[in-house]
Parts: structure tokens; sequence; C-alpha cells
């Protein structure tokens, strides 16, 4: 890594640990067996190796292994969650009526756009909003609901201001009404505990716990059924053909046994490390305002609004920083994101607000160094809020 650069960027991807790497080095090399080849030792040894990964996935989540289905990411695993259920034989017949699918405006990209893929071919979707807190209401959720509800999808922790949805209440309402709930828990999983027996689907990813880029898992609560998206050779039950990365699994697997060992201690301490962040920044920009529940969100997580600055302006003035703005909501895409929006915040405090992500590899040495490069930056562009 470039040790010039203070990374505070790991909401969208964390390091890779050490120790995840080494796990995972063997089989890119002699263990490189097809963990579907059955019929001598070399697949053995990998398909091994896979399901001791699964095991250690199923156990950070409370889940059974082979209730585990090992997708690319969280976007696969929502993508086959939300489409794969509308599409079961069991849903097929008209989606028109009621609110079909539920959801929220916080959702991520990869939720929201099957939504608009579902809309589009006819089906009901109901897009709750949220509080200036950025959480839903479930009295909201309540009202939503209609017998004809097939499916709620709520995120457990949101990407970009990182508050935490009431999972456990959302889950108890879903199951009064007879829909099954859908949880995008990318940011959540291995940071926050997350209550499975809420959920009915829950969609992880390696990347984000300091694991490799390009695999994750869908939970799939037994006798929930789903339809493919990717047909092949049967893998995953069925579910999604392909043959597994074995050096992948492997290393989202040690990265999920590192969490179960770590979390707790780590939580505590980059907590710490936020609010430290936080009355650094209150310090230099006296009227900051912090975007979202500050009560319920991941230790980790820091989006602030800071008032007549531009915050892709304060960016280039600090290269030294690995840091988003909260304005670019995805790749390529320019104007305030839909997570402030829904939030209610004007645009010129949206184009003022920077997202921080702390994690394991964050040091209070960092957070002293980036604060005081953030009061350099502000007093070089800003006009009176640099203090
Ligand atoms: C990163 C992220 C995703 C996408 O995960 P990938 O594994 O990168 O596809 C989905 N949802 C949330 C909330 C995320 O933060």
């Amino acid at each position: 890594m470039n040790d010039s650069v203070i990374y505070l960027d790991y909401h969208a991807t964390a390091p890779p640990d050490r120790r995840v790497v080494e796990a995972m080095a063997p089989f890119l090399g002699e263990g490189f067996g097809n963990p579907h080849a059955v019929s001598h030792a070399v697949g053995w040894a990998a398909k091994e190796a896979v399901e001791a990964a699964r095991r250690k996935v199923a156990m950070l989540a409370s889940a059974d292994p082979d209730e585990i289905v090992f997708t690319s990411g969280a976007t696969e695993a929502n993508n086959l969650a939300i489409l794969g259920l509308l599409a079961s034989p069991e849903n097929a017949g008209p989606k028109h009526a009621g609110a079909y699918v539920i959801t929220a405006a916080t959702e991520h990209p990869s939720v929201l756009a099957c939504m608009a893929a579902l809309e589009e071919s006819g089906t009901a979707v109901t897009v709750l909003p949220v509080g200036a807190d950025g959480l839903i209401d479930p009295d909201n959720l309540r009202r939503a609901l209609q017998p004809e509800t097939k499916l709620v999808s709520i995120m457990a922790a949101n990407n970009e201001i990182g508050v935490l949805q009431p999972i456990t209440e959302i889950g108890a309402i879903c199951r009064e009404a007879g829909a099954l709930f859908h949880c995008d828990a990318a940011q959540a999983f291995g940071k926050v505990a997350i209550d499975l027996a809420a959920v009915d689907l829950l969609s992880v990813t390696s990347h984000k716990l300091h694991g490799p880029m390009g695999v994750g898992a869908l939970y799939v609560r037994r006798g929930v059924r789903l339809r493919p998206l990717i047909y092949g050779g049967r893998q995953e039950r069925g579910l999604r053909s392909g043959t597994l990365p074995t050096p992948l699994c492997v290393g989202f697997g040690e990265a999920c046994r590192i969490a179960a060992a770590e979390r707790a201690a780590e939580a505590g301490r980059l907590a710490r490390l936020r609010d430290r962040l936080l009355d650094g920044l209150r310090r230099i920009a006296p009227d900051l305002r912090v975007n979202g529940s500050l009560q319920r969100r991941l230790p980790g997580n820091l989006n602030v609004a800071l008032p007549g600055v531009d915050a892709e302006a304060l960016l280039l003035e600090l290269p030294g920083l690995a840091l988003s703005t909260g304005s670019a909501c995805a790749t390529g895409q320019s104007g305030p994101s839909h997570v402030l929006r829904a939030i209610g915040l004007p645009d010129e405090l949206a184009h003022g607000s920077l997202r921080f992500g702390l994690g394991r590899f964050t040091s209070e040495a960092e957070i002293e160094r980036a604060l005081a490069m953030i009061a350099d930056a502000l007093a070089r562009i800003g006009p009176a809020q640099a203090v």
C-alpha cells in the first residue's frame, strides 16, 4: 500500500488483512485444483478448502453452511436475492397489484437498479422514505405492506452515512405480514451484530471485510426458493453455476474468522477514533453537521457536511488523504448522492459533505495527521469556516 497516503475510505473497500493474503497464497499455486472435480485428490483438497471457508462465513453470519451461496460479491447477491426470488415459480403471476416489493430510498445502487428493472417489467415497487436520521419509520413499513407484498429489501448499514436500520423490528413486521425480508449487509457484516433470525436473505461481501475482491455470499434461509440468474454446471445447489474461485473463497473465510475473533474489540477502538475525529473536525469547522443519526451508526463511519465548503475542491487540496465526498453517488455520476437527498440535505450542504471510513489499520496518529491536513486545506481554500 502507499504509505504516504492516509486511507480513510474503508466503505469503498477495506485493505486485505495480511493473514488473509497468507491464507490465499497456497491456492494461487500448488492448491490450484477445481473444487468441483471430485474424482481425484487435487480436486478434493480444493473442495475441502472451499467448504472450510463456507463454514467460517456461516459461523460469522450465525447460519448453517448449506444456507450460504457463494457469489462474486454483494452486487450479485442482491441481484440473486431480489430478481431470483421474484422469478421463482411460486411468484409466477401478476406482480402489479399492491406493493409487491418494498424497499427504501437510501439503498445501494445494486438494489435500487434491480427495483427499477422490476418496475419496468410491471412489478409494483414501493420505495419508503427515510427521516433526517437516515432511518426508515417502522410504522411506514407497516402501512406500506399489502397482502400481496412478497419481498421487503432494506439494508443493514448504509454505505454512505453508516446508519443502522432496525433490522430486528423490520424482520418481525415482515414475518407478521407474510413477506420475505432481504437485507443488504455488505457494510454491516463483521462490523456490528446482525440478527439473522430476523432475515430470510442476507447479502454480504468479502472486500469490505479485509478479504479479497470478487467474492461474496447470499445467505438463503432454508425453505426460501429462488430461481438462479446464472445457469450451468449447477454448482452452489444449482443457484449459482460456475467454478468457485478457491483462493477467493479461502480469503473470504479467513476474513470472516478474523472478524469473528476481533470484531468486538475493533468496534470499540473505531468508535473512539471516530469520536476523536468528530471532535477535531468540530474544532476546525464549528458549524459542521453530522449527516444521519450519530448514535445508530457503524463505529467506523462519519459523514459530515461543512457549510460553505466545496468538498471536491477540498479533496483536491488533500492529496495525502484517501477520502470520499458525500456527493458522488456512483462511478461517473455527479450531483448530490441519492442518500443525502433522501435525508433532506439541501444541495449546498450535500456538495460540502465528506465521508470518512475508518477501519482496522486506522491509527490515532493518522487521525491527528488527517485533522491537521484538513485544517490546512480549509485555510487555503476556505472563507471564514477555517479557524
Ligand atoms: C459495496 C456494497 C455493495 C456492493 O458490493 P460488491 O461486493 O462490491 O459488489 C452493495 N451494497 C452495499 C451497501 C455496499 O456497501
